[in-house]
């Protein structure tokens, strides 16, 4: 599946606030949002955000921001909006747990990667197993009782040698269930919405798409 290549941290800078895309990196100085916190490009600093953002303009830096923080491209995001619509339920939050239920957020939001990014990364890379089943595709959608595990050979690797040893671990979520002296996790239930963070406003979304 197709992702954005180019530079993260302009994504933050375009959208005007700090998407935390970089994992530890992000809560230090050499935050390049801290350093730079104005549009990218050569008119960036210069050009200055208007003061008052059309209806529109509302609405598409919502739904920009939503693809950006998950990593999701213009058309599979489309195709996650037709999906939420036909559940039953609110179409916004539908969205939210459906971007929230992905492999590779599950991954993060387990403690097994930093930040999106690299748990895309560990999930293409075949890490890991989902109910016992080798599984590289990180826009797999999971559901409430899948059971997420390190292979075994990937148990031998550094980098998840140190993860079990690691003491500042962070809080899973509710909805999730980490083990990561095991190397597993398991999904409780969806999340609800008080659990999705990231300052996104599903409501301009659905106004986007609805238009
Ligand atoms: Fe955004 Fe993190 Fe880069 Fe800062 S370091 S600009 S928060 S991705």
């Amino acid at each position: 599946m197709a992702r954005y290549t180019g530079a993260v941290c302009k994504l933050c800078r375009r959208e005007g606030e700090k998407l935390f895309l970089k994992g530890e990196r992000c809560f230090t100085p050499k935050c390049a949002f801290e350093r730079r916190a104005y549009p990218p490009g050569e008119h960036g600093r210069f050009s200055g955000r208007p003061t008052r953002q059309s209806e529109f303009s509302l609405q598409l830096r919502g739904k920009q921001k939503a693809k950006r923080i998950y990593g999701v491209l213009e058309r599979q995001f489309r195709r996650y909006f037709r999906n939420a619509q036909k559940r039953t339920g609110l179409t916004g939050l539908n969205l939210l747990q459906i971007l929230e239920s992905r492999l590779d957020n599950v991954v993060f939001r387990l403690g097994f990667a930093d930040n999106r990014n690299q748990a895309r990364q560990l999930v293409n890379h075949g890490h890991f197993m989902v109910n016992g089943r080798r599984n590289d595709i990180a826009s797999t959608l999971l559901v409430p009782g899948d059971v997420i595990a390190v292979r075994e050979k990937s148990k031998q690797r550094t980098y998840f040698k140190m993860l079990k040893q690691a003491e500042d671990r962070r809080t899973p979520p509710a909805w999730v269930e980490s083990d990561l002296d095991n190397l597993t996790g398991r999904v409780i239930r969806l999340p609800e919405r008080a659990e999705i963070d990231g300052n996104l406003n599903e409501q301009l979304i659905v106004e986007f798409y609805s238009r």
